[in-house]
């Protein structure tokens, strides 16, 4: 394995199901080292199935994945040892306690027990004190705490998180960032697939977005962000205006208030100077403005109609 191999690199990835449901067409993907990196996509765009690949749920009809460097074909063994996988679902053996449940993984990961870390894993999620305690009377956020360090009972270098907030409240939501952010810090590879883009953009490096079982867009954030071709401009009229005007190079109005619209313009094709003036020109009066700058849900539903229109 070269000793600079990327945490992830998959090569013309391909998954067709038994029933002849294209879930992966032709996905080259690379995961740097050290990387927090989002994994984005509408419903069905492929997630979970590249995702189970990588964990060994699911297999690949084509092309090639590698972990660490390992081919999950030619070294299953060590591809699977360097990956740990938290699943969305909160499924769990009730009758075990987490210490229990961590020692249990560790034992099929074949750890020896002088090598495990289960309180310490038990310590870092917050859940020391709940060692002893039935998985059945863990809240929710416990549960996905737990999950997360069960995940990480055979110290894998990448850990991919499958949707870690979801349902999750705004408090846990918070913590629950705060505790990806110092893994990275640690210089874990974290993968996230998230479907809050607030979430993603706040905390990945990188974002790659799926859709139809294809990877559209692969990019750091920063320069993602600049890739919105719509625009948004908020305007504030001095009277009430019942509608705006036909104006070549608007994509969407929403109506905010009874004198205040959103109006998204397609950037490529008119600025918000121009915008402004036919306006004007239209015998609006407009006492307020404000831009706004494209943040990602501009541009994941910008590429995402884009891509399929
Ligand atoms: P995502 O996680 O992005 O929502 P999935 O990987 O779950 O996407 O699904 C991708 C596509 O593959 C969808 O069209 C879905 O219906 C299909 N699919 C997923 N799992 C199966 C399966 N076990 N059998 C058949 N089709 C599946």
């Amino acid at each position: 394995m070269p000793p600079d191999a990327p945490a992830i690199r998959l090569r013309g990835l391909e998954k067709v199901y038994g029933g002849g449901q294209r879930a992966l067409d032709q996905v080259s993907l690379e995961v740097p080292r050290g990387t927090l990196f989002g994994l984005l996509g509408p419903n069905g765009a492929g997630k979970s199935t590249l995702i189970n690949i990588l964990a060994g749920l699911v297999t690949k009809t084509g092309g090639t994945a590698e972990v660490w460097g390992f081919d999950i074909d030619r070294n299953p063994r060590n591809a699977k040892a360097s990956i740990g996988v938290v699943p969305q679902e909160l499924l769990f053996d009730a009758f075990f306690t987490p210490f229990e449940t961590l020692e249990l993984q560790a034992g099929l990961y074949g750890i020896p027990k002088a090598h495990r870390r289960t309180l310490e894993l038990l310590r870092a999620v917050q859940l020391e004190d709940k060692a002893h305690a039935y998985a059945r009377t863990l809240s929710g956020g416990m549960k996905r705490r737990l999950l997360i360090a069960k995940a990480m009972v055979h110290s894998p270098p990448v850990l991919i998180l499958d949707e870690p907030t979801a349902g999750v409240d705004i408090e846990l939501r918070q913590l629950l960032w705060d505790w990806v952010r110092s893994l990275h810090a640690k210089g874990m590879t974290i993968v996230l697939t998230t479907h809050y883009l607030e979430e993603a953009q706040e905390l990945c490096e990188r974002i790659a977005i799926m859709n139809h079982g294809r990877v559209i867009a692969n990019a750091p954030t920063r320069e993602l962000l600049g890739l919105a071709r719509e625009k948004r401009v908020d305007v504030m009229f001095d009277a009430n205006t019942a509608a705006l005007p036909e104006i070549a190079g608007i994509t969407r109005v929403e109506r905010l208030a009874e004198r205040h619209f959103a109006i998204h313009y397609d950037r490529t094709r008119l600025s918000a100077g121009a915008l402004l003036g036919q306006l004007s020109a239209a015998g609006l009066a407009i006492v307020d403005v404000t831009t706004r700058e494209a943040d990602l849900e501009d541009v994941f539903l910008d590429l995402t109609r884009r891509r399929t229109a």
